[in-house]
């Protein structure tokens, strides 16, 4: 078990730990780019959005029904926040796990790319 977000799941390193359910849980960055800067993951290892099989396709909206309700939380789904996925080295991914940021609290920059 080397993938540090299953150390997280399975409590073996420290995180901040703002929501958990059967499926996922959600954390604060341990490296923030904005104000709000949450992490959104399933508690199974996947390694990424691309490797996600058909039966677990609907994880995918079960993490964005959890990011809109933290950004509810957190106070800044008024203002508007941005859900990012990368996958795979030239898409910015560094670690192997599915994770869903959320980021908000800030204008974010127009940039996507
Ligand atoms: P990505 O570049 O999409 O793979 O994003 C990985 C994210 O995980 C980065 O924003 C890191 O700051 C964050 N991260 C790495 N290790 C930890 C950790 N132990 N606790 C919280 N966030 C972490």
């Amino acid at each position: 078990m080397d993938c540090i977000f299953c150390q997280i799941v399975a409590g073996k390193i420290p995180s901040e730990i703002i929501y958990q359910d059967e499926e996922l849980i959600a954390f604060r960055d341990i490296n923030p780019q904005a104000p709000t800067h949450l992490l959104i993951i399933p508690r199974k290892h996947i390694p990424s959005f691309a490797q996600l099989s058909q039966a677990e396709l609907p994880l995918m909206g079960r993490m964005v029904t959890v990011a809109n309700k933290l950004a509810k939380d957190e106070g800044i789904a008024e203002t508007g926040y941005r859900l990012v996925v990368n996958y795979g080295e030239w898409g910015g991914q560094v670690v192997p796990h599915l994770h869903m940021h959320l980021l908000g609290g800030r204008r974010l920059s127009g940039k996507i790319g």
